[in-house]
C-alpha cells in the first residue's frame, strides 16, 4: 500500500487567516488595530476593516475560494451559512471584479425569519444581522462545493437581541473575565490583563456503513434507531474500548485529522470508545469561543469525511439502545493571558488560598444553579442517554476527589486545613518498570461534574449539541460567585480572615453538591433527593429553569441574557422537543406499517403455508404453529400500539401552547413509542432474517 506521509507542522493552520497570516499581509497599523480589537475590544473603523477585508479576500482567492460566508450558530444547535461569491457587477468589458468590502466583512444581513427565535422576532420583522467575531479566526473550507471563506459571526435581531449561541457566550466570557480579574487583584496579582475560560471538548461519535444507514428510515430522519433487537454481543466484553482501529476507521480518522489540522483545529487524541462502532476525538483545549467554533468544525468534518469513505458518522446521543450513547465532555478551566490556570491546585492545595476560594466559588455556583447546568445539557437526543447506565446521571453533583475533599473537610471541621494527601509513588513490583509518581486522586467516571487535576469536566453535554450553551451557563454562574466573593472581600478590614471565613462558609453551605461515590447507583438518586438536589429526568422538566426569578436575576445582572431572550430560548427548546418527537413518532408509524408489519405478515404467511403443507403430509407442524401463534401476538400488539401512537400524536399536535405541547409529547407520545418498539423488537428475534426489511443492530455495529 502506498503511504502518504503527513507533515503536521507544515499543514497545521494552512487554511486559517491566523495571526501569522495577518502579520504577513496586513500593513503594520492595520494589524495593530485589529489586534487591539481582538484583545481589548476597541472599535474597528470602516477604513481599517476595508483593508482587512481586501487582504482576507486576496488570501482566500489564493486558496481557491470563490465564495465567502458569514458562518453563524442559530438556535438549531448546528451552524448556518449563506454563500456569496466575490464577484461584483460585470464590467463593460464583460469581465468582473472580485471584492470583499469592510462592511461585508463586519456585517451581514441574512433573512432571519426562518430561524428559530422563540417569538423574539415576528416574521414581519425579519431583519437579523450577522456580526464578525474577529476573536475567532476566519478560514477557508474546502469541500465538494469548492472553497469558501468562512467568517465566524454572531447573529442578532434588529434590536440587538441574541438569536444565536455565540452572542451570549461572548457576553458570558466578558463577565467571567472581569470578575476573575477582580479576584486575582485581591490576591495581589497586578500583571495579568485578561482571564479567559479554556475549553477542551471530547467528542464521541459512531461510525457505520453508509449503504446500511440509507436503508434505515429511522437513522435517516432522526439520527437514531427507533427499532432494533440487541445482537447476542454488545459491549460487555469491553473489547472495543481502546482496541486496535479497524483499517477503514484508521483511514477515515487520518483524513479527518488532516482536514482538521489544516483548519487549525488541534486534534490530539483518537480512540475506540466503549460501544462497538463508537469512537472519540479530542482536541487540545483553546479559548472558549474558539473551542466552540472548532467543535462545530470537528462535527461537520467528521460527517463530511465519512461520506467520502462510504461511511456515516452518527452524532446522535443515543443511536442504539442497549449500548452506550455519546456525549461531549466539556473540560473547563480559567486561564490568564500570562498563563496562570486559576484551577491549578499546586502540590499543596491546603496552602493555596486563592485556589481554595476559586474552588469553593465554583461549588457554590454549581449548587445554586444545578438546575441551569442540567438545562444547558438538555437536548432531545440527550433524553435517551442521560440517566442510562453509562452516561452521567441527570442529577448534578460535583466530584472533587480524595485530596480536595479532605482539605475541605479539614476546613469545615477544624476551621483550617493543615495538610494535603499526597499521591506518592506507584509501585508495580516489577523491577524493570520505573516507579512513577501517582496522582493524589483516582479518576471518577460517573460524576457529571468532576474535578480532574486542574480543570472541571462537565460530562453531561450531548454529542450532537453545541457546547456554547453549557459554557455560557458555567461562565455566568461562576462569574456571579466570584462577584459576590469580591464584593465582600474588597470591603473586608482583615483580608486574610475574611477570605478564610468565606472559604469555610461556602465549603459548609454547599457541601451537599459534593458526591464522590457511584453516580449510577439507585441509592444516589434517593440520597440526592434527600439532599434537596434538583432531579429533572426530562428536558421538558429542565426547561423551566431558564425562566425562574433566580435565573433572570443572574443573567440580567451580568448582561448575558435579558428576560425576553431567556423566554425565547425556552420557547425554542419546547418547540424543538415537540417537533423532534413528532418526527420520531411519525417515522416509527411509517416503518411499522410499511416495513415491519408487512414483513411479519409475509413471514406468518410462509409459516402458515409450511404448516398446511406439513399437515398434508401427515406431520403435525408443532414448530410452525407455535411460531405463528407467538408472531401473531406481536403482530396484534404492534398494530394496537400503532393506533395508540397515532392517536397520541394527533392529540399532542393539536396542543397550541409550547410548554404544554412539549409535555403532551413527553407524556403521551414517548410512552406510546416505547410500546410500539417492544413487540417489533421481539418479533425481530424470531423472524427469518431473509424477511427482515432493514439492517439489524449486528449489521450496523459490527460490520464496518
Ligand atoms: P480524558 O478526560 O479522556 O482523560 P484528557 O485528560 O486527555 O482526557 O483531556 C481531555 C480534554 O481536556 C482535552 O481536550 C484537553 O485538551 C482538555 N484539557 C486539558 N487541560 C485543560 C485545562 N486546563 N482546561 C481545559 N481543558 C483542558
Ligand atoms: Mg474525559
Amino acid at each position: 500500500m502506498e503511504q502518504v506521509f503527513t507533515n503536521i507542522s507544515e499543514i497545521f493552520g494552512e487554511d486559517v487567516f491566523n495571526d501569522t497570516v495577518m502579520q504577513q499581509r496586513l500593513p503594520k497599523k492595520v494589524y495593530k488595530a485589529l489586534r487591539d480589537t481582538i484583545e481589548e475590544g476597541t472599535e474597528l473603523n470602516l477604513e481599517t476593516a476595508d483593508v482587512i477585508a481586501h487582504e482576507m479576500k486576496e488570501w482566500a482567492l489564493e486558496k481557491g475560494a470563490t465564495h465567502y460566508t458569514h458562518w453563524f450558530q442559530p438556535l438549531t444547535g448546528t451552524t448556518a451559512e449563506k454563500h456569496d461569491s466575490f464577484i461584483t457587477a460585470p464590467l463593460p468589458s464583460g469581465k468582473v471584479l472580485l471584492s470583499l468590502s469592510g462592511k461585508e466583512l463586519i456585517r451581514g444581513e441574512p433573512d432571519a425569519s426562518s430561524f428559530p427565535s422563540g417569538g423574539l422576532r415576528a416574521t414581519f420583522e425579519a431583519r437579523g444581522y450577522t456580526i464578525w467575531d474577529c476573536t475567532s479566526p476566519a478560514f477557508v473550507r474546502h469541500d465538494e462545493g469548492g472553497a469558501t471563506l468562512c467568517i465566524p459571526t454572531a447573529f442578532c435581531s434588529y434590536t440587538g437581541e441574541a438569536l444565536d449561541q455565540k452572542t451570549p457566550l461572548l457576553r458570558s466570557m466578558q463577565a467571567i473575565g472581569e470578575q476573575s480579574l477582580r479576584l486575582l487583584r485581591l490576591f495581589g496579582n497586578t500583571t495579568s490583563k485578561h482571564v479567559t475560560p479554556s475549553v477542551g471538548a471530547e467528542q464521541e461519535y459512531f461510525i457505520i456503513d453508509r449503504e446500511k444507514y440509507l436503508k434505515r428510515m429511522d437513522l435517516v430522519f432522526t439520527g437514531r434507531t427507533l427499532f432494533g433487537a440487541m445482537p447476542p454481543k454488545g459491549q460487555e466484553l469491553d473489547d472495543h474500548y481502546f482496541g486496535t482501529l479497524k483499517p477503514r476507521i484508521a483511514s477515515y480518522m487520518k483524513d479527518v485529522n488532516t482536514e482538521l489540522w489544516k483548519l487549525g483545529v488541534p486534534a490530539k487524541t483518537q480512540h475506540n470508545e466503549v460501544a462497538p462502532a463508537q469512537h472519540e476525538l479530542a482536541p487540545i483545549y483553546e479559548k472558549c469561543n474558539i473551542a466552540v467554533d472548532h467543535n462545530q468544525i470537528a462535527m461537520q468534518t467528521l460527517k463530511r469525511v465519512a461520506t467520502r469513505h462510504g461511511l456515516r458518522c452518527l452524532l446522535h446521543e443515543k443511536p442504539f439502545a442497549g449500548v452506550n450513547g455519546s456525549g461531549k465532555h466539556d473540560n473547563w478551566s480559567l486561564t490568564t493571558d500570562d498563563g496562570i490556570n486559576l484551577l491549578d491546585p499546586g502540590w499543596t492545595p491546603h496552602e493555596n488560598i486563592q485556589f481554595l476560594l476559586v474552588l469553593c466559588c465554583i461549588l457554590r455556583a454549581v449548587d445554586m444553579h444545578a438546575d441551569l447546568l442540567r438545562e444547558s445539557a438538555a437536548d432531545v437526543g440527550n433524553e435517551t442517554r442521560l440517566g442510562g447506565n453509562e452516561a452521567p446521571p441527570v442529577i448534578i453533583s460535583v466530584f472533587l476527589g480524595e485530596q480536595l475533599e479532605d482539605v475541605l473537610s479539614q476546613l469545615r471541621v477544624k476551621g483550617s486545613a493543615s495538610s494535603s494527601i499526597e499521591g506518592g509513588k506507584l509501585y508495580t513490583g516489577v523491577s524493570a518498570l520505573s516507579d512513577v509518581s501517582r496522582d493524589a486522586t483516582d479518576r471518577n467516571r460517573t460524576s457529571p461534574f468532576a474535578f480532574t487535576g486542574n480543570k472541571f469536566e462537565f460530562r453531561m453535554v450531548g454529542s450532537r449539541d453545541s457546547i456554547a450553551g453549557a459554557n455560557t451557563v458555567l461562565n455566568t454562574i461562576v462569574a456571579e460567585s466570584f462577584c459576590d466573593a469580591c464584593d465582600r472581600l474588597e470591603k473586608a478590614e482583615d483580608f486574610d480572615e475574611a477570605v478564610h471565613d468565606l472559604i469555610k462558609e461556602y465549603a459548609t453551605e454547599h457541601s451537599r453538591i459534593i458526591f464522590n461515590g457511584n453516580g449510577y447507583s439507585e441509592a444516589w438518586a434517593k440520597e440526592a433527593e434527600r439532599r434537596g438536589l434538583p432531579v429533572m429526568p426530562s428536558m421538558v422538566d429542565a426547561i423551566p429553569a431558564l425562566m425562574t426569578e433566580k435565573a433572570v436575576r443572574l443573567f440580567e445582572r451580568f448582561d448575558v441574557f435579558s428576560k425576553a431572550e431567556l423566554e425565547s430560548r425556552a420557547e425554542v427548546k419546547y418547540e424543538l422537543y415537540a417537533k423532534a418527537i413528532n418526527i420520531e413518532a411519525r417515522t416509527m408509524l411509517q416503518m411499522a406499517s410499511k416495513d415491519f408489519i408487512p414483513a411479519m405478515i409475509r413471514y406468518s404467511t410462509s409459516l402458515a403455508r409450511s404448516a398446511a403443507a406439513s399437515t398434508d403430509c401427515g406431520i403435525d407442524p408443532v414448530v410452525q404453529k407455535e411460531l405463528l401463534s407467538v408472531l401473531n401476538g406481536y403482530l396484534r400488539e404492534a398494530q394496537e400500539a400503532c393506533k395508540v401512537l397515532e392517536e397520541g400524536t394527533h392529540i399532542a399536535e393539536s396542543v397550541t401552547q409550547g410548554a404544554e405541547q412539549a409535555r403532551a409529547f413527553r407524556n403521551l407520545v414517548v410512552p406510546a413509542m416505547d410500546n410500539l418498539r417492544r413487540p417489533i423488537d421481539l418479533a425481530e428475534n424470531i423472524v427469518d432474517r431473509a424477511y427482515w426489511p432493514v439492517p439489524s443492530y449486528a449489521d450496523l455495529l459490527f460490520e464496518v
